[in-house]
This record gives C-alpha cells, structure tokens and sequence, in this order.
C-alpha cells in the first residue's frame, strides 16, 4: 500500500479536471495503486456534483450575458479527456499500459550506465511525461528543477535524504528541492516522472547531460 500520497489540494484540482493532462494522468495512476485516495477522490467529485445541483439561478442582465457567451466562443476546444471521463472508463491507452504494467516495447535512451529513460507521448507539449528505469543500487546525479517534479514508483523502490519510496508512492518535489535518487539495492526501479521544465543537473560532472535531458520526443 502507498505511504505517499497527492496533497488534499491536489486531489481536489484532479477530481475537479482542473489538473493539465500529464500530471492528471500521474495522479490517476497513484490512484491504481491507493485505495485511500481513489476513495477521497470520489467523495471529491460527489461533493462537486452536489454543490453544482445546488447553484440556483439568478437573473442576469443582457450585457453580461453577451460578455459570459463571447468569451465561451474564445474558449479553446478540449483537447484531452478530463477526470471524470477517465473515471467513466475511457482511460487513455497509455495509462492502462502503465497501469496493467505492460512495459514492453518502450524505446529507451542511455543517460548514464544506471539510468535509461523512456518518453511518451501525452499530446500536452507542457509537461515532459516519462519512466525512469533506475538499475538495482544505481544513482540518479543531483539535481534541481526548474518547475515542478512529480514521480510515481510504478516497481522497485528508491531513497533520498528524505526517505525511502515504493510501488504507488506519489512524490511531489518543487524547483527549490534538491535531491539524488537512488534505487533500492535488491531490484530495478521504475518511476513515472511528470516535469513541467526538464532537469538541471548541480554536480560538474553531469553538467553536459542535460542538453541530452532536454531532448524531448514529444
Ligand atoms: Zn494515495
């Protein structure tokens, strides 16, 4: 069972469809793995229901109105299943490979003899959506963000200064946060990493991977 879990604050944008596609997706698949928040998300979203019947309808004025349906006209189209559609059972095809574990067939690319990453394709150009394959005892380099890191262990196990991750840990890590993964010694590790900027490596000696790092495939 996961011990680490989405934020309250994060739950409630994910159940509300507000999250972009790559981290919704990251937090569904948590949800595969923990009972817990799938149940919280659901009372999440039965709340949002309820609020929303209860709204009444007050009277508006012409002017507002021609301003409410002008800029429901400027609204750029939907491009990617919300939550709740995902909840309703049309889960993306990428997220039920992930989900049923079906890791074969990924085309992988070598940053350092421990660690090979995979990107996949989610159709957001915002965020870069990938696994990461760490070897049994091997280290991910130190490094910061320049935006937002969320990782999902989906097998094996990692640690950091902070503590020890496993199947269906959820870790959000903001730009400040500086940390140097490192696999569990008995087996590999593979996390799902969502990154809204790619990783900038701090130690000199890994200061040129990251102009490989930020070849996205997407
Ligand atoms: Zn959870």
């Amino acid at each position: 069972m996961a011990k680490f879990h989405p934020e309250l604050d994060l739950l409630t944008e994910h159940a509300a469809g507000n999250l972009p596609l790559a981290q919704a997706a990251c937090v569904s698949v948590h949800m595969n793995y923990c009972d817990q928040c799938k149940r919280t998300s659901g009372q999440l979203q039965n709340l949002g229901a309820a609020l929303f019947d209860n709204l009444h309808g007050e009277p508006v004025g012409d002017a507002l109105l021609n301003s409410v349906l002008a800029r429901l006209d400027d609204a750029p189209p939907l491009s990617y299943a919300s939550a709740s559609e995902w909840a309703a059972g049309r889960t993306p095809a990428i997220l039920q490979r992930l989900m049923s574990g079906d890791l074969t067939d990924l085309v992988w690319k070598k940053i350092t003899s421990t660690l090979r990453i995979s990107y996949l394709k989610t159709g957001d150009p915002n965020f870069e959506f990938a696994l990461y394959h760490i070897k049994a005892g091997g280290r991910i380099p130190e490094h910061t963000h320049r935006g937002s890191e969320m990782t999902l262990v989906l097998e094996g196990g990692f640690s950091d200064a902070d503590g020890s991750y496993h199947q269906g840990d959820f870790l959000l890590r903001q730009p400040s946060d500086v940390h140097a993964p490192t696999a569990v010694q008995s087996e590999d590790c593979i996390c799902l990493a969502v990154l809204d900027a790619p990783l900038k490596f701090t130690g000199w000696k890994y200061r040129w991977m990251n102009p490989f790092l930020q070849l996205n495939t997407g």
